[in-house]
Parts: C-alpha cells; structure tokens; sequence
C-alpha cells in the first residue's frame, strides 16, 4: 500500500484537502464549503468523511500516515483553534482531538503562514535551508520561522505574528484593535489602502484613477507599475520600503538564510522583490548585508495550502527515520 498524508486547509469559506505523497505530488483532491458548517461537530464529520472518500480511490490502496492542518488561530501545542475571528466555531476548538475520535492517526495543526513555511523546508525552495523566514502576503501577512530546522512554535504554540508587530507607531488601524501594524502596510490588502491614498493625495494621472475602490486589487496595481503608472509605481516604492523594514528587522531577530515572500501580493514579481532588495540590503545592520536572498516561493500557488499542511506530518515522518 502507497504511504500517503492528508493535507488540509480550513479557511473561512473554504477548506481545501488533498492526499500527497512523499514527493510532493497531490494525488486526490477536495473542498468543503466552510460557512455550511457552523457546529465543529458537523465539519468534522464531513473532512472525515473526505478524507475517507479520497481515500477509497486509489487503486492499490492507501495507507494514511496523518493529517496536517493549516488553520487560522491554530496553537500546535494544543491541536486547538482559539478565537479565530473569520470561523463560525467559538471559543477554543479541540480540533485534532475531534478528528482522532474519528480516524486513528496522527493530527497536526497549525496556522497557516507555519504550514506555508513547512511546505517551503519538505517541498519548495528551502530544502536544504536550516534558517528562514515565509511571509504569506494577502489580505493579511502571515509568517512562518524556521531556525535551526526547527518551526518556531513559541511558549503559547501561536510564534511567527510578525504581521501584527508595529512597522509605524499610532499608524494605520489594524483589525487586531493596534495601529500601526507591519500587514496593514505590506499585504495585498495593505498595498490597496496605499494607492487610494496616494490617488487623493497625488495630482497626476492614473489608469488606477478608472477602477472603482472596491475593485482595486494588488494585482491591478502590479500591473499599473508595469506600465509605469506614476501612483502604482509609488505605491510598490512605499510598500516595499515598509516589506523591508519589517524584513531587516526580523534578519537581526533570526539571521536566515533566506525570506521568502508568497501569496497575492508577492505574485508582483521584480516590481517588488527589487525594491525590497534594495531597502533591506540599504538599511539591514552592517554583519547581516548580502547574507540574505530575497525570493519568490517554490511551491506551487495552486497547491500550497495543501502541500504545506501535508509537509507537517512528512516532516515529522522524516525525523522519526532518522532517530
Ligand atoms: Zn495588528
């Protein structure tokens, strides 16, 4: 029988689940539509029976090694979701003890940026890194760290919120209830609030100027800056000078080897990655300059969620062997 994981991710309307092998190669696929499943007893019941589901196809049979789940608000330690805002399920949700009631495996949980981070170390471009940083950059900005092989859990189980550490003191305000924090200004969502301020403040012309706010996205933004569109190209400027900021300070925090930058906001490409070499090598303490690459993820977007939460159970797989 073919040894497989279960890699899951829970989002707030949407939860992805996949089967992957030890190579990285998603073999069966599946969604649940999240919002259908206000009860945690319910959507349990349903991933369960995914799971199972997907299970049943292949031909010569599965063998289910466990199942990794990135998840937001997730505490590792616990195998919980805590007070996660965008879920129905409140309070502290037990969610790995609930899925074992049901299949006998192992369960891990954790959040998502940590799941990204753990899919870059077993399947994308830090393979053979020890020491590195992921920063997920959506609507939000997660992080995962990793330094000496290990994921940074922390004494609560919820380590990498460098999102939520402050970049500009009293500056924006942040759905965490602070101002100022690093993913109000370097997120997709980040990048948005920039250029309508910059489209109120700045004179000149711009394509950004036809799109109505609640259609700007990142992406039409990059694409501005392509065309070399005075407020997008601005806009890239200060939200990579502020990607930086929270960059070179995070190098002196854990020296790594490399950061890399994933998700809407990093698929801007050179437009942004240049920038943010240029400010980060410019301002990183003297020790750390030209220590650090800069770069694009090495999972493939279309399956990252999936392949991160599965890279947490192939991970601890792999250090089982080895002891
Ligand atoms: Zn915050």
């Amino acid at each position: 029988m073919k040894e497989i994981v279960a890699g899951v991710d829970i989002g707030g309307t949407n939860s992805v689940l996949g089967l992957v092998d030890r190579t990285g190669k998603v073999l069966a696929e599946s969604s649940l539509n999240t919002i259908e499943y206000p009860d945690i007893n319910d959507f349990v019941e349903a991933l369960v029976s995914a799971i199972n589901k997907l299970l049943s196809t292949g031909a010569g049979g599965y063998k289910l090694l466990g199942i990794g789940i990135g998840a937001p608000n997730a505490n590792y330690h616990k195998g919980t979701i805590e007070l996660a805002p965008n879920l129905a399920w409140k309070g502290i949700v037990p969610l790995a003890d609930l899925i074992r009631k049901k299949i006998d495996v192992q369960v891990i949980v954790t959040n998502d940026a940590n799941a990204a981070a753990m899919g870059e170390m077993i399947f994308g471009g830090a393979k053979k890194m020890k020491d590195f940083i992921v920063l997920t950059l959506g609507t939000g900005l997660g992080s995962g760290i990793v330094i000496n092989g290990q994921m940074v859990y922390g004494h609560t189980g919820f380590a990498g919120e460098l999102g939520h550490t402050t970049v500009v003191p009293g500056g924006r305000a942040c759905g965490c209830g602070r101002k100022g924090c690093f993913e109000t200004y370097a997120s997709a969502s980040g990048l948005v609030r920039t250029v309508l301020l910059l489209l109120s403040e700045m004179r000149e012309e711009s394509i950004l100027r036809d799109i109505p706010p609640s259609e700007l996205t990142s992406r039409k933004v990059a694409e501005a800056a392509a065309k070399k569109d005075p407020v997008a190209l601005k806009a890239m400027d200060f939200t990579a000078e502020k990607l930086a900021f929270g960059i070179y300070n995070a190098i002196g925090f854990s020296s790594p080897e490399a950061v890399f930058l994933f998700g809407g906001l990093a698929n801007a490409g050179e437009i942004l990655f240049e920038p943010v070499r240029k400010y980060v090598e410019a301002n990183v303490q003297p020790i750390f300059r030209g220590t650090v690459k800069i770069l694009p993820s090495g999972v493939p977007e279309s399956n990252a969620a999936v392949l991160g939460a599965a890279a947490l159970v192939w991970n601890e797989q792999s250090q089982e062997e080895i002891q």
